[in-house]
């Protein structure tokens, strides 16, 4: 209750807005399964769920190098360190592909430079629930006879202008559920492809190097188990607010926005039971979503009255989704100074990842230095605004006011 407590002590705004928990998704055996569900909610003929998003990669370009001697994959340079693990885990080439100035899109003429014979595959990214430009992809792709794996781990529900679900449009496509990206199993992934042909290829390849593991599966429950007990604003300060505050106080941002992945990747089949629960909680995904883009548009419209800040939205038609609203200051000094007062508090401001990919330093051995000076940009000046309806009107006029001082 408002009032009797600090509110602002024990009340914490995730930093993406996810599907608030019911312990009724607990229970097992849910029909519809999850595959099931996930086909409805896309409109897809087949579903392969995996254990992450990750994985779902991994099973995406291994299932490709066994049709292909191909080597290298060329994905946008500022994006999940994930993405990179995962290529380097298939022994792939990883090109880095620059952005486009103030997009998530890969930049046109880097992407085609960058396309050649030894393309295996190129990974248009659906970064914060905005729809990415896959058809450019596409035709750089089938130009050299390249696949194209969209990369919609962070927009499940979005939608191309013709209402086709992201992830349609390439070769494969792949969504993650894990924590904070909106509907969860704690960990999970989602896997599609066009092609029947390619569908086979891709289940045949996951039952070949995904074995089923009780111990990792038995971790994952309890995490699963954690989640659900801590996802609502007054428990959220334990496991997400304060560990954040203090990795903030020992300058440690990437640790803040848990960018330090390791490099090894967990292949294993989700369990019956977290399935269950993801399939009982997808069924109000779709109406949670809409209410997220209401509030979205509503927001996008307010700080648009900022001047100077840009507010990445969707082109013409397309409906992603949102989780987070993506903002880019006009320089990384007014991000910096916005940062300086909102990320400590406990409204649901945050960055993305922290850098383009050839500066994590961690990732060193599989990431080569590269000239990526718009994604390095982008890293410099972006930073999020939870969408999560636990950000009441209150809350995202104080970061509004935050953000005027900042630029003035
Ligand atoms: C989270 C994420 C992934 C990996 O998904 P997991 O389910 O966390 O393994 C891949 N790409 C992007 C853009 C992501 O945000």
């Amino acid at each position: 209750m408002k009032g009797t407590m600090p509110r602002s002590f024990f009340y914490e705004v995730p930093p993406t807005a996810g599907l608030p928990p019911r312990f009724g998704d607990l229970l097992p055996f849910s029909t519809p399964s999850l595959a099931d569900q996930a086909m409805r909610f896309l409109g897809v003929e087949d579903v392969q769920v995996e254990c992450s998003g990750t994985a779902a990669l991994v099973v995406a370009l291994t299932a490709l190098q066994r049709q292909s001697k191909r080597t290298s994959v060329i994905v946008p340079a500022y994006t999940c360190p994930l993405v990179a693990i995962a290529v380097a885990h298939c022994g792939l080439k990883l090109r880095l592909c620059d952005l486009a100035p103030d997009s998530i899109d890969m930049d046109a003429s880097m992407l085609a430079a960058l396309c050649d014979e030894d393309t295996l595959a190129i990974v248009p990214t659906h970064l914060g629930g905005r729809v990415a430009d896959v058809d450019a992809a596409v035709a750089c792709a089938r130009r050299v006879g390249a696949w194209v794996i969209e990369d919609a781990a962070q927009a499940l529900g979005a939608q191309f202008a013709d209402g086709t679900a992201v992830g349609t449009r390439g070769d494969i496509g792949f969504f993650s559920l894990a924590v904070g990206k909106g509907l969860t199993t704690f960990e999970g992934g989602l896997l599609i492809a066009r092609a029947a042909s390619l569908r086979a290829e891709l289940r045949a390849c996951s039952d070949e190097i995904v074995p089923a593991d009780a111990s990792w599966e038995f971790k994952r429950t309890l995490q699963l188990l954690g989640y659900y007990a801590f996802y609502r604003p007054s428990a959220l300060p334990f496991v997400y607010g304060w560990p954040r505050r203090r990795a903030l106080r020992a300058g440690d941002a990437t640790a803040a926005v848990g960018d330090d992945f390791p490099l090894s990747i967990p292949l294993h089949r989700l369990g019956a039971w977290r399935q269950s629960v993801g399939a009982r909680a997808f069924a109000r995904l779709g109406e949670f979503q809409r209410g997220l883009a209401e509030t979205a548009q509503r927001r996008c419209v307010r700080l648009a009255q900022i001047a100077g800040i840009d507010v990445l939205r969707d082109g013409a038609g397309a409906s992603g989704t949102w989780p987070f609203l993506l903002l880019l200051m006009p320089s990384r000094e007014a991000r910096d100074a916005a940062l300086a007062e909102l990320w400590t508090t406990n409204l649901g401001v945050s960055r993305l990842f922290i850098h383009a990919l050839p500066d994590y330093a961690y990732l060193g051995a599989i990431v080569a230095q590269a000239e990526v000076p718009n994604a390095r940009d982008f890293a410099a000046r972006m930073l999020t605004i939870s969408n999560s309806p636990w950000l009441d009107e209150a809350g995202f006029e104080r970061i509004c006011g935050v953000l005027e001082n900042s630029i003035a």
